[in-house]
């Protein structure tokens, strides 16, 4: 059955970026099964598109996805588990209204990644939706519902640089007056993030309650210092990333080689992501990394905005 004509009114598009964990302290588990996290999030210039355009009523949420070339998306749900469709629900059940809308997702963040491209789109969705459908939610409550989406949403709705706490869904902006720039090393295959923190139990049993301090990270974003945040960088995840992929310690070695001041394992992996001095030497890295024939390299600056209208709604 073709779909009824949908109602006339302007969709929507909300970029909302990837992020990188520049700090990963981890605590031993909760009662709640959650790990206690203290993180420092930075949003890198790697971005999925959502846009939302009116529906029929009784239409409900449907969603379409694209994604650029060679990127395996074959991993994301297009029903209700999809984690914009559970936004756009949420959102409407907070509002006690029908969730009518047509969703359509243009993915360019490499999927179960560690680079919360899922939690992105979810904070996508809630901005676009909440303009489409005209009802001015105020920022804390989509704060809230972004926490109950997932830990990594409420950050992908703040950006730039922030201060991580609680299981990560606590976030503060961190004052950053670094122009950052990142190469970003796909893998083939995706890391599922609660293996890892399984693993992680598994290696450290004696953590301890209070996950590590970010104070060596937040000092290097407040000056700007480049080799400091190099020295800084801190994940408790990389350790069982590592374990449980240990090809990642290859690409690691690799980049550093090439010229990036540091490589680290993004959030739970397997995705590495290296700092470098300066766009050339991100370029320079790059280069290298892709002659020795990796795949899906890429240069971004950081910080960059959280979820965010764009001026010119995208062609779906
Ligand atoms: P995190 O580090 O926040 O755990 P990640 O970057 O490692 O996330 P995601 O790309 O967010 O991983 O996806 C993790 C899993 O979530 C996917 O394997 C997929 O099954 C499911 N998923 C649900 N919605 C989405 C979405 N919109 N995009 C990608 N994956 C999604």
């Amino acid at each position: 059955m073709s779909p009824a004509p949908a109602p006339a009114g302007a969709p929507v598009t909300v970029r909302a970026p990837a992020k990188v964990n520049l700090h990963l302290g981890v605590g031993a588990p909760r009662a709640d099964g959650f790990h206690p996290l203290v993180t420092v999030y930075q949003a890198v210039g790697l971005h999925d598109d959502l846009t939302a355009a009116p529906a029929a009523p009784g239409e409900g949420l449907t969603l379409s996805l694209t994604a650029r070339p060679h990127l395996d998306v074959s991993g994301v749900p297009l029903d209700a588990t999809n984690l914009a469709v559970r936004a756009g629900l949420a959102l409407a059940a907070h509002h006690g209204r029908p969730a009518d809308a047509r969703l359509h997702l243009d993915k360019s963040v490499p999927v179960a990644g560690g680079l919360a491209g899922g939690s992105a789109d979810a904070a996508a969705a809630l901005v676009a939706l909440d303009r489409l459908w005209e009802l001015q939610t105020p920022d804390a409550d989509l704060l809230r519902l972004a926490a109950d989406l997932g830990s990594d949403v409420p950050f992908a709705l703040v950006g730039g640089s922030a201060l991580g706490t609680g299981r990560g869904e606590v976030v503060d902006p961190a004052p950053d007056a670094g122009a950052w720039w990142w190469v970003v090393v796909p893998s083939d295959e995706g890391l599922s993030t609660p293996r890892v923190y399984r693993h992680h139990d598994e290696l450290r049993p004696a953590a301890p309650a209070e996950p590590r301090p970010a104070h060596a990270v937040l000092a290097a974003l407040r000056a700007g210092d480049v080799h400091a945040l190099a020295a800084a960088l801190h994940n408790d995840l990389q350790a069982p990333a590592l374990d449980l992929r240990p090809d990642l310690a290859d690409l690691l070695e690799a980049g550093e080689r090439a010229g990036a001041l540091r490589g680290l394992v993004s959030g739970s992996g397997p995705t590495c992501v290296f700092l470098c001095a300066d766009v050339g030497a991100a370029r320079s890295t790059a280069g290298a990394l892709q002659e020795s024939g990796r795949d899906g390299v890429l240069v971004v600056p950081a910080p960059v905005a959280g979820a965010h209208v764009l001026d010119v709604p995208r062609e779906v």
